[in-house]
């Protein structure tokens, strides 16, 4: 079954360390809606990229951006219901909106999100403490966090996952946990830990000199510590960077990682459907003029399914990929398991390889290395 994903475009103002594809300000955002409603009811641009789609359920909506909190509920609701009116999706299906805590969601916001069948939040918070979050540009204090926080779960909204930064510059192993306990005590079901990456051409990396960084080793030692702290409280460390409470896993980030198929409408949207991948570009005006998406080439590859699937805590079965590509993995393929699994970096059960937390640290080096000696 395919997930949808919606690019909601628009922020209130951009984070300094932010590459993610989204414009200032919400002049737009009529237009935008327009232009996204008519590709949900038409298909016109993605065409036959999205044969049969249709005729699938789809098990997953998700709305990102961006900032699709800025749209306001009615929008997103209006854009979910045109989901719901051109395509069949499944009465189980998770429907995640992303949102910036701030203090201008409005009294109702969330009760007309979950009306309209949005069953899953995803909130913003990077830190609990105020001054980390300032340096990342966030205006929304740790009290309006916890207000969004409560007021979702009044509106019956209790999926809720919550956003961390690692590696914020002034961020201490103590701050760190404080901002972990912050994020459970407000009952998230789901942690996403990021580490802060310095994009190239966002603010961060012109001032990277003053920014006060962590070094390398310290924001290895924090990941560690944050793995086993949020283990301690019982959540489930299920991929490289997210956590989850028994049950809760993201369900469309999943299917990404297990290389499942899925549709994106919006500016920089991806896509994968029918053994292509294709994308919108970066330009909300190009989108908004209705130009089409951008083929990507051929998806669905052995090497693409390995390097997904060791992001996630259940690894890669050597069986599936052989049975399911023909691939023929070399005589090296055990040494090199081997050699990791002596040092900690990966299990392996003479079948199923599954990244370590160590070997998530390293997953680029270890998951490259793993694919070369699969078929050198
Ligand atoms: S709110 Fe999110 S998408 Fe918008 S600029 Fe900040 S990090 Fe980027």
């Amino acid at each position: 079954m395919p997930g949808l994903y919606i690019h909601v475009p628009f922020c209130a103002s951009k984070c300094p360390y932010c590459d993610f594809y989204s414009v200032v300000g919400g002049e737009k955002t009529d237009a935008y809606c327009a232009a996204a409603t008519d590709e949900l009811k038409t298909l016109r641009r993605v065409g036959a990229y999205a044969a049969g789609l249709r005729e699938r359920e789809i098990s997953t909506v998700y709305f990102g951006g961006g900032t699709p909190s800025l749209l306001g509920a009615e929008k997103l609701s209006a854009l979910l219901g045109a989901v719901k009116e051109n395509y069949s999706v499944a009465p189980n299906a998770e429907i995640t909106a992303e949102c910036n805590p701030s203090s201008s969601l409005s009294d109702g916001f969330f009760e007309t999100l979950a009306e309209a069948g949005f069953n899953r939040v995803s909130l913003g918070m990077q830190s609990a403490v105020d001054a980390e979050r300032k340096r990342l540009g966030r205006k929304a204090t740790a009290e309006d966090v916890a207000t969004a926080v409560k007021n979702c779960q009044r509106a019956g909204i209790d999926n809720i996952s919550i956003d961390i930064m690692l590696g914020v510059p002034g961020q201490t192993d103590q701050s760190l946990l404080q901002s972990l306990d912050c994020a459970l005590s407000l009952g998230a079901t789901h942690v996403s830990a990021y580490l802060l990456s310095i994009e190239p051409g966002t603010f961060f990396a012109k001032k990277r000199d003053a920014l006060n960084l962590p070094d390398e080793d310290a924001v290895c030692d924090r990941y560690l510590a944050m793995c086993d702290h949020l283990q301690k409280r019982g959540l489930r460390h299920y991929e490289i960077s997210n956590f989850c409470q028994p049950g809760f896993e993201a369900r469309h980030n999943t299917a990404y990682w297990r290389d499942e198929e899925y549709l994106g409408i919006g500016p920089a949207a991806h896509s994968y459907l029918n053994g292509r991948r294709f994308f919108f570009p970066r330009d909300l005006d190009a989108f908004l003029r209705g130009e089409p998406p951008v083929d990507d080439g051929p998806g669905g590859g052995w090497e693409e399914a390995v390097m997904l699937a060791l992001r996630l805590d259940t690894g890669v079965s050597l069986k599936e990929i052989r049975e399911t590509y023909n691939v023929a993995s070399s005589p090296s393929l055990p040494v090199t398991l081997q050699t990791y699994q002596s040092v900690g970096l990966l299990t392996f059960d003479g079948d199923r390889v599954a990244l370590t937390e160590q070997g998530f640290l390293i997953s680029n080096t270890v998951i490259g290395e793993i694919i070369a000696a699969i078929a050198p």
